[in-house]
């Protein structure tokens, strides 16, 4: 009754006479309802691509012609509210003087793992397209050098190398964002927090943009004097020059990056990075969070961006405790918000 899979017991017959709790659970039924019927006929008709799955013949009636366990993987067993589960199982059969009576068939629920699987070949492929597009922009470039047509082009030469110099850039800096999730994500980034002065990160990272803003005309404004919060000021930084490099980037010239900070209610600090860019469409508002999700797919060629930065931001404010979101208004700015943990006496110095 403790286990964590399910078990069944049927008979010869193929009815079922037993059920643990959990196999009651995982099937959706209460476990008396499950007593007397047929296994086949109640958990067991049907395959997972809508054909038929044959009584005879099956895996569990095997299992007591062959007088010993069947291990299954990658079925499905119906519940009773018509939705399946996909399960792996062994079916034993029960013997009684050498003499096959009935079946025992354990079942685990894959549901989770098969989750899993498919968010890591996900993951995979789309790293791997990521990887793919800069890499074969940089082989072509190579390729018109090294072939020697451009030996007396030196000037198309140059710009082959650039685009080669610029594509190598985007990859290493994909590299490193998927390297970075990688080691937030499993836990080996270790938080080394300590009473931080808000105002003071937000003028490191703005100082850190300064030149890019320069170059693009913005200017910054800022109002996060006397905040401070009990967080591990290099990952705060990190997320700040993220959220300001992503402000530079989508902002037209001449406008302004304005940096806050104020308590919440619950003595929380709460920072914003306000800009006033091109806006975010509302149905994207959740998903920029995502790996490898932007707006525009341009975005990622036009903007030099790896669709990893708002992600790793998710991460950093994550492992703080805190939350990350962002208001925006179509052709008039953003305003990322995230807050981070202070202390009672955080705001004395
Ligand atoms: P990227 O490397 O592309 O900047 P991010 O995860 O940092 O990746 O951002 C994901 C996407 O969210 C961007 O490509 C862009 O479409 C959108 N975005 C992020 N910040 C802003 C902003 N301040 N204004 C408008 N769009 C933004």
């Amino acid at each position: 009754a403790s286990v964590g899979d399910g078990i069944l017991g049927i008979d010869l017959a193929g009815t079922i006479t037993v059920v643990n709790p959990a196999g009651a659970q995982i099937l959706g039924y209460k476990p008396h309802d499950l007593l007397g019927r047929n296994l086949h006929e109640t958990i067991h008709h049907t395959r997972a691509d809508g054909s038929p799955e044959p009584a005879e013949g099956s895996k569990i009636q095997e299992a007591v012609h062959l007088s010993e366990p069947v291990r299954v993987n990658d079925e499905i067993f119906w519940r009773k509210d018509g939705t399946h589960v996909p399960v792996d199982y062994v079916a034993t059969p029960l013997l009684d003087d050498g003499e096959a009576v009935g079946v025992v068939v354990a079942f685990t629920d894959t549901t989770a793992r098969r989750e899993l699987d498919q968010m890591k070949d996900e993951f995979v492929s789309t790293v791997s397209h990521e990887l793919r597009t800069p890499l074969t922009s940089l082989r072509a470039a190579l390729g018109m050098v090294a072939s020697g047509v451009l030996q007396s082009r030196p000037e198309k030469a140059q710009q082959m190398l650039d685009i080669a110099v610029g594509n190598t850039d985007r990859l290493i800096n994909l590299v490193n964002d998927i390297l970075e999730l990688e080691r937030i994500g499993s836990g080996k980034a270790e938080l080394h927090q300590s009473n931080v002065s808000v105002g003071d990160l937000c003028h490191r990272a703005a100082d850190l943009q300064q030149t890019s803003a320069a170059k693009a005309g913005i200017g910054f404004r800022f109002q996060a004097e006397n905040v401070f919060a009990w967080a591990d000021p290099d990952r705060i930084l990190q997320l700040l020059t993220n959220l300001i490099s992503n402000a530079i980037k989508f902002s037209p010239a001449e406008s302004e990056i304005f940096l806050a900070a104020t308590y919440e209610a619950d003595g929380e600090a709460c920072i914003a990075v306000h800009d006033q860019g091109r806006g975010i469409p509302a149905d994207k508002l959740d998903l920029i969070f995502e790996r490898f999700q932007q707006v525009d797919a341009s975005d990622s060629r036009a903007k030099g961006g790896t669709g990893l930065g708002l992600a790793i931001c998710k991460s950093i404010v994550q492992q703080h405790g805190g939350e990350i979101w962002v208001e925006s208004e179509l052709g008039r700015g953003s305003t990322f918000y995230f807050t981070l943990p202070s202390r009672p006496s955080s705001n004395l110095r």
